[in-house]
């Protein structure tokens, strides 16, 4: 499956966010693509109402089950309202909300059981790359956020690898970075879940990082590259659908 998600973070006021939702929602026709959108969640469940031509995911949900929980929202609440998606382990949340390793896998699990596909995201920073420790890092980030998970819930999870280095900073990775990063997330699964190649490549690995309409060809292009995650160039209508246009 090949997957475009876009990540629209903290950004846009009502008006605007629904603008770009009603015309990527009613323009975008391809077929091959599966696009997502990860709206703030206050604009989940009007746009849950009108979908066509996109998914939609939540951009976080709580560790916990219900309850006096101030301020956070459910996996349950997320599947009350047909959300089918939702991003964990993104790297501003690891950083900027403390979430540890174990928060992440519950949050997984609490995914899985209520049927919404966790888009896990993992990645390194620029000093774990520069000491040459990237595969180390991915390794241990995927063993403990896949921990208790199954193969049939592995069918269910979309991974996005995101090098934190290029989130946000116009640094991407080159599609050979991308390739050699996904080829050994690929190979981890593989490993882990005991499963050959042809389930192993059923399992969407997105890019993200300053992944933009002028290099997202070029990383789509490599062969175990499924999509990108986008953040900053999902924002704009026509440079989100030319993301889209380029496998
Ligand atoms: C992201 O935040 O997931 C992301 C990939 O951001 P950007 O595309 O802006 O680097």
């Amino acid at each position: 499956m090949k997957v475009v998600a876009g990540n629209w973070k903290m950004n846009m006021n009502y008006k605007d966010a629904f603008a770009l939702f009603h015309s990527l929602n009613n323009r975008l026709n391809n077929n091959e693509v599966e696009v997502i959108l990860c709206p703030p969640s206050i604009y989940l469940s009007e746009f849950s109402n009108k979908l066509k031509n996109v998914k939609l995911a939540a951009q976080n949900v709580s560790s916990f089950e219900s309850g006096a929980y101030t301020g956070e929202i459910s996996a349950q609440m997320l599947k009350s309202i047909d959300v089918d998606y939702c991003l964990v382990g993104h790297s501003e949340r690891r950083a900027l909300f403390s979430d540890s390793s174990e928060v992440i896998n519950t949050k997984i699990h609490l995914l899985l059981e209520n049927e919404i596909s966790p888009i896990f995201c993992c990645g390194e920073s620029l000093s774990d790359r520069e000491s040459g420790i990237q595969n180390e890092i991915i390794h241990n980030q995927l063993e403990s956020g896949l921990n208790g998970i199954d193969l049939s819930q592995l069918k269910n999870c979309i991974i996005a690898y995101e090098p934190v280095w290029a989130i946000g900073t116009g640094l991407t990775a080159s599609s050979d970075q991308a390739q050699e990063m996904h080829f050994f997330i690929r190979n981890y699964l593989k490993t882990r879940f005991k499963i050959e190649n042809d389930i192993a490549s059923q399992i969407p690995i997105l890019y993200g990082g300053s992944c933009n309409a002028k290099n997202a060809s070029d990383i789509f292009s490599k062969n175990d590259v499924n999509g990108g995650l986008i953040g900053g160039a999902a924002l704009k209508e026509d440079t989100f659908s030319s993301i889209i246009q380029s496998f």
